[in-house]
């Protein structure tokens, strides 16, 4: 089949990309036939890679029962169950889940019941949000406001709300000479506390953060005992915790949550793509019982809402989902393969000039590609390093999830994996094979 129409408006207007046209397992073929390692899972979202049967079959069942009920009107089972399934996996305290459609949506929602939740319990005057350098939250207003890629922010600057933004957890970039990764956590803290001290700490709401960075750094993994310093902090000021897993959650580290293994339970948690594998567009915030205690016994109602919230199509993917990591004990071989894929890239790259960091946890790695190992030099941004690692990858049936540097240059690129779990130990060797010679034909 050809495809002629030239009216969809792609993310890169000055070249269409190849059509995708079937997927199956870890593998996607576009209409030329040629077949890609889907070593990204798109952004992060294909944790069962395609054409699950059992995700399939679970979407089929669904849409001969009900596609769609508006939840003004109706609630359904699918949506029910899931929401128990997801309560009963979550991190302490959790009470709800809210439905929407997407990361954005997700993160947007949070914003909104941290704001409601204030303004019930008669603290209105709690207005500002304090987010991180460095992170990604979605593209829509306020999730780009709290996010900190400023590239992406940079033309809609005068439109956003205004939002404090501290130093991420970065330890390859910032951690100080003779500083252990506990005191760097801890120096972040601090900073964060002054951060909530300068801008008048009745006034703040949330301190959002991802758990582990994602589409911005290239992965950035928490130091120890950070996130359990910075909850203290939020605590000690009545700051909510809302903890964006879209991107790492949902087993993509060996866990359901990332925020298992610091230890924490923020107040809100985003997550979405993996929920719906890519079967189904699909977000959720799950919200502590406090949060939906106070706006049941106030208002009794969240001022928010979307047209396909809890769509009952894609409540029957994600509970398939579910249900797959369970019981083919996928978050362990998540763990095992993580550790495989690991051991490779170090073998293979550990001496090679350009990959300065190779930083992650389970299925979801991030390299720093540097001009100069010793230095720490990123590459000059205007050389598109990871534009050319993309194009390179994707001529060798490679699917990779690059990003660039900072505007002000001093981060550099980063390629980023997010394999399926289903991945095997010859995928992940193939996938490491192709990327490195990806690498060295782009720079
Ligand atoms: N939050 C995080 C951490 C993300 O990585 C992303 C997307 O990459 C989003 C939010 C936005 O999600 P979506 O693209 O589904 O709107």
């Amino acid at each position: 089949m050809t495809v002629a129409s030239t009216h969809v408006f792609h993310r890169q207007l000055q070249r269409k990309p190849p059509v995708a046209v079937s997927g199956q397992g870890v593998y996607l073929t576009d209409a030329q036939g040629k077949s890609y390692i889907d070593a990204s899972g798109g952004a992060a979202v294909s944790c069962l890679g395609h054409g699950h049967p059992d995700v399939l079959a679970a979407m089929h069942a669904q849409i001969d029962k009900l596609a769609y009920a508006h939840t003004s009107f109706f609630t359904t089972e699918v949506a029910e169950v899931l929401a128990d399934k997801l309560i009963a996996n979550a991190p302490e305290g959790m009470s709800h889940v809210y439905f929407v459609s997407g990361g954005s949506e997700a993160v947007e929602a949070a914003l909104k019941m941290a704001r409601q939740y204030f303004v019930e319990i008669g603290q209105p005057q709690r207005s500002h949000f304090i987010a991180r350098r460095q992170s990604y939250h979605g593209n829509t207003l306020g999730a780009l406001a709290i996010g900190g890629n400023q590239w992406r922010r940079e033309p809609f600057a005068p439109i956003l709300i205004p939002v404090t933004h501290v130093s991420p957890c970065y330890p390859y970039r910032e951690q100080q000479a003779g500083e252990t990764p506990v005191q760097y956590g801890l120096r972040l803290a601090k900073e964060l506390e002054d951060a909530i001290l300068a801008k008048g700490a009745d006034s703040v709401i949330a301190f959002v953060a991802e758990t582990l960075g994602g589409a911005t750094a290239g992965v950035l993994v928490p130091v120890p005992g950070y996130f359990k310093a910075v909850r203290e902090v939020c605590d000690r000021y009545g700051v909510l915790l809302i903890l964006d897993e879209v991107m790492c959650g949902m087993g993509r580290t060996g866990t359901l949550h990332a925020c298992e293994q610091e230890g924490v339970s923020p107040d809100l948690l985003t997550v979405a793509k993996g929920l719906g594998g890519g079967y189904q567009p699909i977000g959720a915030v799950l919200a502590q019982k406090k949060i939906v205690d106070v706006m049941r016994a106030g208002s009794g109602f969240f001022h928010h809402g979307h047209t396909y919230l809890g769509h009952a199509i894609a409540c029957a993917a994600a509970l398939a989902v579910q249900q797959v990591f369970e019981r083919d004990q996928l978050l362990g071989q998540v763990r095992e393969r993580g550790d495989f894929l690991q051991r490779l890239m170090h073998e293979s790259w550990d001496k090679h000039p350009h990959v300065g960091d190779i930083r992650g946890r389970g299925l979801f790695w991030g390299i720093e590609l540097v001009q100069e190992r010793a230095s720490k030099k990123p590459f000059d941004p205007a050389r598109n390093v990871h534009v050319r690692i993309k194009r390179e990858a994707m001529a060798r049936g490679l699917m990779v999830y690059p990003m660039g540097g900072t505007v002000d240059g001093r981060y550099g690129d980063h390629v980023l994996l997010a394999p399926p779990f289903i991945s095997s130990e010859a995928e992940l060797t193939m996938v490491v094979e192709r990327l490195g010679s990806a690498m060295d034909a782009a720079i």
